[in-house]
C-alpha cells in the first residue's frame, strides 16, 4: 500500500502515522518529496486492519497494490483454472454450453427439453428447483421433487446437472442431487450462503449481481475459495441499467475485464442478460468470441406454457441452430464444447 500524507500535515501526525503502520504489523517506508510525503506500507494489505491506515489524521489517500480478492487474482495463480463438473471441464479451452428449462416442470417436460439440448451439443443440463421470483405469488419451484427430476433426467441424457441453491439451509440438500450449485444474481452478496458452499467440495457458477461490479463478483468468489472450495465458475448475466428495452445490460467487457485479474472460468447468460431471443444467438457468439469459457442459455419446447422465463427461451430448433455457429466459433477460438 501506499499512503499519500495531506500537504498540510504537521510532523506529529507523520511520526504518528509510521507508529500506527508498525504497530499493526507492517514495515514502512518514508520518502519526503518538497510537496509531498508518501509512505510505503510493507506487508500484507489484505490484513484486516488495513483499512483503517485511511482514518488516521494527516492521511489523504491510501493506494492499494495487492487486488483485494486473493486466492481468484491472477497474481496467485498464472495459468487458467479449469473446473470440472462431473466429465464436463470449463475453462483453459473447455467451453461449458449449460441449457435447458428456467424451471424444472415436470419429468415429461424436462426429458424432451433433454432429449433436444443434448442432441444439439449442449454439455450441461440446467433447471431451477428453488426459484427466487420477484414476486411472491409467482411460480417458486417445484423444491426436493425437482431436484431429483433433474438428477434422473441428467443420469438419463448423461448430462451434469446445475440448479440454483437460495439459502444456506439448501447447501447440504442441493448438493446431494445437483453437480454444479447456482448462486443466482440475487444472492450474489448472500455471504452466509457462499460460506456454505465453500465449504463444499462441489463446483459453483456464481452469477453477477444486478448491481454488482466486477470486483464485487470477484470478492463473492474469494468467500467461496476461502472456504476451501476451488471450484468457483463466474457468470456474467447483465446488470441493471436505464436501457429498458432489454432485460439487463449485458456487459460482455466483464469477460476479458475478469481474465485479465482472476484464473476463474467465466461463461456468459444472454438468456437473463438481454430477456429477448431475437438477441440471443448474437449475444452468444460475442460471448465466444470476446474469450468466455462457455455460455448458459434458456431453452423450452413451448415457451407459452412455461412456468418461469417463457418469453426469453430458445425454441430447441433455435437452439441447435445457435449451436451450429457456436461450434464454428469455438473452433475459430481454439476452443472445444466437450
Ligand atoms: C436463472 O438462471 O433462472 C436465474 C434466475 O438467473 P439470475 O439469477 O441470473 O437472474
Ligand atoms: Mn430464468
Amino acid at each position: 500500500m501506499i499512503l499519500v500524507i495531506k500537504p498540510d500535515a504537521t510532523a506529529e501526525q507523520i511520526d504518528h502515522v509510521i507508529q500506527r503502520i508498525e504497530e499493526l504489523g507492517f514495515k514502512s517506508h518514508v520518502s519526503r518529496g518538497e510537496q509531498r510525503t508518501i509512505i510505503g506500507v510493507i506487508g500484507d494489505e489484505r490484513k484486516p486492519q488495513a483499512e483503517t491506515l485511511a482514518a488516521i489524521p494527516g492521511v489523504e489517500q491510501v493506494h492499494h497494490i495487492l487486488k483485494p480478492f486473493k486466492l481468484a487474482s491472477r497474481e496467485f495463480q498464472k495459468h487458467d483454472s479449469i473446473v470440472k463438473v462431473g466429465k464436463i471441464r470449463i475453462g483453459g479451452g473447455h467451453l461449458a454450453v449449460v441449457a435447458g428449462p428456467c424451471a424444472v416442470e415436470s419429468l415429461d417436460g424436462l426429458n424432451r427439453i433433454a432429449v433436444h439440448v443434448k442432441k444439439a451439443g449442449a454439455n450441461i443440463l440446467r433447471g431451477g428447483a428453488f426459484k427466487p421470483r420477484t414476486s411472491p405469488y409467482a411460480y417458486q419451484g417445484m423444491g426436493e421433487e425437482g431436484l431429483r427430476i433433474l438428477r434422473d433426467v441428467g443420469d438419463k441424457h448423461d448430462m451434469p446437472v446445475v440448479t440454483e441453491v437460495m439459502d444456506p439451509r439448501q447447501v447440504a440438500l442441493v448438493e446431494k442431487w445437483a453437480d454444479m450449485f447456482q448462486v443466482g444474481a440475487r444472492n450474489m452478496q448472500n455471504f452466509d450462503l457462499l460460506k456454505e458452499i465453500g465449504q463444499t467440495r462441489k463446483p459453483v457458477l456464481l452469477k453477477r449481481g444486478m448491481s454488482a461490479t466486477v470486483k464485487d463478483l470477484l470478492m463473492s468468489a474469494e468467500y467461496v475459495l476461502a472456504g476451501g472450495n476451488t471450484n468457483v465458475v463466474l457468470c456474467e448475466r447483465g446488470v441493471r441499467s436505464f436501457e429498458d428495452s432489454t432485460r439487463n445490460m449485458l456487459d460482455m467487457s466483464a469477460v476479458p475485464n475478469v481474465k485479465g485479474q482472476s484464473h476463474l472460468p467465466i461463461i456468459v447468460d444472454p438468456s437473463h442478460a438481454t430477456g429477448r431471443p431475437d438477441l440471443i444467438p448474437s449475444m452468444t457468439k460475442a460471448a465466444i468470441a470476446a474469450g468466455a469459457d462457455g455460455v448458459h442459455v434458456e431453452v423450452h419446447d413451448c415457451p407459452e406454457k412455461a412456468l418461469s422465463d417463457g418469453p426469453q427461451a430458445l425454441l430447441p430448433d433455435q437452439f441447435a441452430r445457435l449451436m451450429e455457429d457456436v461450434r464454428k466459433l469455438a473452433a475459430a477460438v481454439g476452443s472445444t464444447v466437450d
